[in-house]
């Protein structure tokens, strides 16, 4: 139940075929495998056993993907974490998981630490070059994990997400056969890849196929025009519609070959959506899911897709809305969306309370989104429970910003919010009460340099009197976004 295993049987039969295309160089299937194969020697070189944490903070490349399946080889745990992330922010990561191996650009003391390649020696590219390609996979069940996707709450702490082999099995054999994976594909993969979109969706469908991907390392829009008269599938957030409806560059002829275009990992708005199918003439395919759960809905390969719905449970995954008791509820009314099946998740890693209250006792996992499902079983996302802001197609959680601004001289307190904006889908937005003069927007941003990733960053920074409270005295986020709904029209 290895999912490599399932991946090599693939590769074995296609070595002659081109798997990943760089402007560099082509990969065929066979370079790809030995390479995997490497990596694998070298982590257990480095004493990488069976069940270790690897986390793995690095820029996107081909070795990136070597390593992440050379980790499945060796019976490894994988962790991505975004190479945005601060060195303290990896601190936590590494306490939490107390990883084998560190592999990143910031070397560190803790733990074993390689960078991937680069001019330095004794990188984790110079030890695979160096071995010999293992050639056996270590055996994993179903239950057994694959990776840890951090992710987190309004507490501001993260949270591992454990995934197992048969959660990732299970979910790129569905999605192959839901959007119709056909052996001429060319999937134009412009996605980071320390999240489950790029990760796991896009590179499991294209290795379970045996198809190719043109792999560019971010999206630059002058690259991504480029390679799509020779691409058929792209999957996107939401950024990259509203930036191609944004280009003149992109016309019906530009698109020709492609057969699907899909989004996901925040909301598509329905403006984008409609810009779309006027300029292309073609439907943008929206589906939805998360870290903890993969993909769950999906709007239909063939059928209606409606724009500002995520579609239907998606084959052998089960989706209900509920209130906050846990009664199921009725089509059209809003509740929490739960989900139950194969994708999801077996837990949150070392954090048994927390996982006991996001499960009901028959495995329902409560995601914290908030939505409806139609009488013909369509699920809209309504809103979050959490006020997690989206940006760019990155999860920015308020209380982590809010905790370092809070933390400013002059500041009494803060409030992060998401507010739309027609490029990020929405702008982070911090409304700060000062003890005195306003707070610049320089001094926020000259504060928070050094501790957070530069998209967790305010993009606009508000002083006021003071925040509106209800009764209970919380701050009454939707109040705010009310207010800043338009600061970027
Ligand atoms: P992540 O774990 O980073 O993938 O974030 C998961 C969250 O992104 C979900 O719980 C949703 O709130 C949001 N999300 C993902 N896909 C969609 C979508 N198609 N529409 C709206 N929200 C989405």
């Amino acid at each position: 139940m290895n999912l490599i295993a399932r991946f090599e049987t693939v590769f074995a039969a296609r070595a002659d075929q081109d798997v990943i295309i760089t402007d560099e160089r082509t990969w065929t299937y066979g370079d790809l495998g030995t390479e995997v194969g490497r990596y694998a020697a070298a982590l257990a070189e480095a004493g990488v056993s069976p069940g270790d944490r690897v986390v793995v903070q690095v820029e996107k490349s081909v070795a990136n993907v070597a390593l992440y399946l050379g980790c499945l080889k060796t019976g490894a745990v994988y962790v991505p974490v975004n190479p945005g992330y601060t060195t303290q922010e990896v601190d936590y990561f590494v306490g939490d998981t107390e990883p084998t191996v560190f592999v990143g650009e910031n070397l560190r003391d803790d733990v074993t630490s390689f960078s991937l390649d680069g001019d330095g020696k004794g990188t984790m590219a110079d030890a695979a070059a160096a071995a010999s390609p293992v050639t056996t996979t270590v055996e994993r069940s179903a239950d057994d994990l694959a990776a840890i996707l951090y992710t987190s709450g309004t507490t501001g702490r993260s949270k591992g997400a454990q995934l197992t082999h048969g959660n990732l099995t299970s979910n790129a054999e569905t999605l192959v056969d839901y959007w119709g994976w056909q052996q001429d594909d060319v999937l134009l993969h412009a996605l980071p890849i320390f999240h489950v979109h790029g990760l796991f969706v896009a590179l499991h469908c294209v290795f379970l196929t045996g198809t190719s991907l043109i792999f560019q390392p971010r999206f630059d829009i002058d690259d991504l025009l480029a390679a799509l008269p020779k691409s058929t599938v792209l999957m996107g957030v939401p950024t990259f519609y509203s930036r191609l409806v944004a280009d003149d560059r992109f016309t019906r002829d530009a698109c020709s070959s492609m057969r699907l275009f899909i989004s996901g990992s925040a909301p598509l708005t329905e403006q984008t959506f409609e810009a779309f199918e006027e300029r292309t003439g073609m439907k943008i395919l929206e589906r939805y899911g998360m870290s903890e759960t993969l993909m769950n809905t999906s709007n239909p390969l063939d059928g209606d897709r409606v724009a500002g719905t995520v579609g239907f449970a998606l084959p052998g995954v089960e989706g209900r809305i509920t209130d906050d008791e846990g009664n199921v509820l009725a089509a059209n009314e809003v509740g929490g969306i739960e989900v139950r099946g194969p994708n999801v998740f077996t837990g949150y890693w070392r954090m048994p309370e927390k996982t006991a209250e996001e499960f009901r006792a028959d495995g329902w996992f409560k995601t914290g989104d908030l939505g409806v499902v139609d009488d013909e079983g369509r699920f809209s996302i309504v809103g979050r429970e959490k006020d997690l802001v989206i940006s760019g197609g990155f999860n920015v959680y308020p209380k982590e910003v809010e905790r370092l601004i809070d933390e400013m001289p002059g500041v009494v307190e803060s409030a992060v919010i998401g507010v739309p904006h027609s490029d990020f889908g929405e702008a982070v937005v911090a409304v700060v009460v000062p003890n005195g003069e306003p707070i610049e927007q320089a001094a926020v941003d000259a504060y928070l340099k050094d501790h957070l990733a530069r998209y967790k960053q305010p993009k606009r920074v508000i002083s006021v009197e003071a925040l509106p409270r209800n009764a209970m005295g919380k701050v009454q986020k939707k109040e705010l976004r009310d207010t800043y709904e338009a600061l970027f029209s």
